[in-house]
């Protein structure tokens, strides 16, 4: 296991990418945190303390919106020490046609309908 935090946002588990879906187990998991905890920056940027805790900006921004009401009351916000994750996807190949009479292949991630008879 690296020597990361998972990332804090919200909603970085519920994230329809290739980098974060497990196809054995059809789950969608939460990112690890872009630096490793005990990254030294070279340079006093501030910011950069920041991306031990988070893996992208839309997941420091989601993580504002979602938990400043509870700061601003003196409410704890939970840390997420385990990984989170969403089940129930598949991912999908598709066979294109190209321009030249070739083919080739896209892949998606898919939610698996649940509901489907
Ligand atoms: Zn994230």
């Amino acid at each position: 296991m690296p020597n990361k935090h998972f990332c804090q946002g919200p909603e970085c588990h519920t994230r329809e990418t290739s980098d974060r879906f497990l196809k054995s187990k059809g789950i969608i998991r939460g990112r690890y945190a872009r630096l490793n905890r005990d990254y030294e920056p070279q340079h006093n940027w501030g910011y950069v303390n920041m991306d031990k805790y988070f893996c992208s900006q839309g997941c420091k921004n989601e993580w504002l919106n979602e938990n400043m009401t509870l700061i601003e009351m003196g409410i704890p916000v939970p840390f997420i020490r385990e990984r989170r994750f969403t089940e129930g996807y598949k991912k999908t190949t598709t066979t294109h046609e190209g321009w030249n009479g070739g083919t080739y292949k896209t892949n998606s991630i898919e939610r698996v309908d649940n509901n489907a008879e």
